[in-house]
């Protein structure tokens, strides 16, 4: 079974992949700096319904508010620095930089998860391994700061 930060990843990825980082980025600054629906809807030119909706879906992976906060807060600066496959051409019509094929900018995100699913498993993965890393020296740090306490 998946884990609550692998689900938040593959939603988020797929975004950022499908050149939706805005939308990444609307995400973190709801859960992380408290900004409000109507406030992202402005600045991002999304509906405040869709920022809802967003949300959602993340409090629906992850369970609850406070672990979709912490949850967020970890892996977006990661997923922010992924470059989309998706490029934008105008007017609706996008083109995948993978396999060429030109789509309505809607389904772009859809086509990355139907035809692009193991590029999205790899930055799953690789980015669990460095969220890890990341966590490890922390303990490091912590625990290295505790000792010069004692
Ligand atoms: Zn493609």
């Amino acid at each position: 079974m998946r884990t609550a930060i692998e689900s938040v990843l593959e939603y988020l990825l797929a975004k950022a992949l499908a050149g939706k980082s805005d939308v990444v980025k609307a995400l973190y600054e709801y859960f992380v700096e408290g900004k409000s629906p109507s406030t992202l809807a402005a600045k991002y030119g999304l509906s405040k319904h869709q920022v809802r909706g967003y949300v959602q879906r993340i409090t629906e992976k992850t369970g609850s508010m406070i672990r979709a906060r912490a949850i967020v807060r970890y892996v977006t600066p990661y997923v922010l620095k992924v470059k989309p496959i998706i490029k934008h051409l105008g007017n609706g019509v996008s083109r995948c930089l993978v396999c060429g094929e030109e789509m309505l900018t809607p389904v772009a995100e859809d086509h990355v998860r139907k035809y692009h699913s193991a590029i999205l498993a790899e930055y799953i993965d690789a980015i669990l391994e460095l969220l890890a890393r990341d966590f490890e020296r922390r303990r490091r740090a912590a625990r290295v700061a505790s000792e010069g306490k004692a």
